[in-house]
């Protein structure tokens, strides 16, 4: 296995610049295991927190990385919230783990954030003895082929693609096989992704509930900050907890 000290000293020295990735690769006679969970978190849900924990344990990663995306690609036709209020809310979601951390890796990006990029960037700034595991919903893993340099993709990182119990996983894996690309995907079937961000949105939009379906400080922080059309929140503009009427 490659190991240069200086390129060592060069990841600790990114890492720590960049304030939010984890330093990783520092003994050579191991192999370590990074997850990035990449998805627009528009917002963060338990789907996604358990996702990521089963990642974890069946790929005996040693950290998960949750980016939320930048500028999305395939997002260019509906409002999605500020890379600010995700990142926040991720961040909110994900501080109870020790194994995983937020990152502002693709927020603090400009232009679209191109998955393959994101991935080229990470190669660059660790060791070898870092392997990249990119973790998202099965529905974007079937989109893959289409996406900008989705070759390079496959030199980079290996797959997880998380579904709902039930999805016919035919249309991705025939996408993948068609189009003649080598990718290294693994399948994790997760109950809890029964919950998306769209049942999410559509529930605050309505004025319901989202208690158990995301951590209780995301549904704080939608309603303190209004966001997908919360009309009322549990707290008033000082934060303090507010009982007046429904507007
Ligand atoms: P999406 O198409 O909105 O999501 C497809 C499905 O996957 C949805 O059901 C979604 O549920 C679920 N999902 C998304 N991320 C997930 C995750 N980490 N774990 C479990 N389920 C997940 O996907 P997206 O959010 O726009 O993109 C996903 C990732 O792929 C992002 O990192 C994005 O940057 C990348 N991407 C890159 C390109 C490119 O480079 N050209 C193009 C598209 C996507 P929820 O809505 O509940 O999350």
């Amino acid at each position: 296995m490659r190991y240069d000290p200086d390129e060592i000293e060069r990841v600790a020295q990114s890492v720590i610049d960049r304030g939010d990735l984890p330093l990783l690769g520092q003994d050579p006679n191991r192999t370590y295991r990074m997850g990035i969970m990449g998805g627009t978190f528009d917002p963060i849900h338990y789907g996604h927190l358990v996702t990521a924990e089963q990642a974890f344990d069946d790929l005996s990663l040693d950290v998960v990385v949750f980016m939320p995306a930048g500028n999305p690609a395939f997002k260019q036709d509906r409002d999605v919230v500020a890379g600010e209020d995700r990142y926040a809310m991720t961040l909110l979601a994900t501080s109870d783990n020790p194994h995983f951390l937020a990152s502002r890796f693709e927020v603090d990006r400009t232009g679209i954030t191109y998955t393959a990029d994101t991935l080229s960037l990470l190669r660059e700034i660790y060791p070898t003895n870092v392997e990249l595991y990119f973790i998202t919903g099965a529905d974007a893993i079937a989109d893959i082929v289409r996406w900008h340099d989705a070759g390079r993709i496959g030199s980079l990182a290996k797959l997880v693609g998380a579904t709902r119990p039930g999805y016919d996983l035919g249309h991705a894996e025939e996408a993948i096989r068609e189009s003649g690309m080598d990718f290294d995907v693994t399948y994790l079937e997760v109950p809890a992704l029964a919950i998306s961000s769209s049942y999410l949105r559509e529930r605050v939009r309505l004025g319901q509930s989202v208690r158990y379906l995301t951590p209780d400080e995301v549904g704080g922080y939608i309603h303190k900050h209004r966001l997908y059309g919360a009309k009322r929140g549990p707290y008033g503009a000082l934060g303090k907890p507010w009982f007046g009427s429904k507007e």
